[in-house]
């Protein structure tokens, strides 16, 4: 491999993942360490635990609370269309596991696609359930 050159946008990239390298819970690293604390997880919840531990979260053991092992976002009152890597994205888009696993065009697609639903209805095509992310408290 031959690097060529550096843009800006790569730079702040390589900043942000060289200051956020440590994840809050590193107990939580691998995925089945993260499933195991959805033992408790309410079976009634619209959100399935293998999908939730993939992207990264725990289980708080709190109705459907649940948090990044690496950013420490917690995200509860999940709905079914909820894609959890976007919302994931949408309530952090700063969470360097979000960013090495989907990468950052992904993030920022989340955050265009945010934006145009923010600045007044502009996005009324949209196959994207992101909306109902308003009713999300983010705590943290
Ligand atoms: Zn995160």
């Amino acid at each position: 491999m031959i690097f060529l050159k550096c843009s800006t946008d790569c730079r702040s990239l390589v900043r942000l993942v060289h200051e956020n390298s440590n994840p809050q819970y590193p107990e939580y690293s691998n995925f089945l360490s993260r499933l195991k604390t959805f033992d408790s997880y309410p079976t009634r919840s619209r959100q399935d635990k293998y999908s939730l531990a993939e992207c990264g979260f725990t289980y708080t053991g709190t109705g459907d609370l649940v948090q990044c092992h690496y950013c420490g976002v917690l995200l509860e009152k999940w709905e079914e269309n909820d894609e959890v890597w976007q919302q994931h994205a949408m309530h952090n888009p700063e969470c360097v596991f979000v960013l090495l696993y989907k990468g950052a065009q992904f993030i920022e697609n989340v955050k265009n696609e945010f934006n145009n639903i923010t600045s007044n209805n502009r996005y009324n095509n949209s196959q994207v359930h992101i909306c109902k992310s308003e009713s999300y408290d983010v705590v943290g």
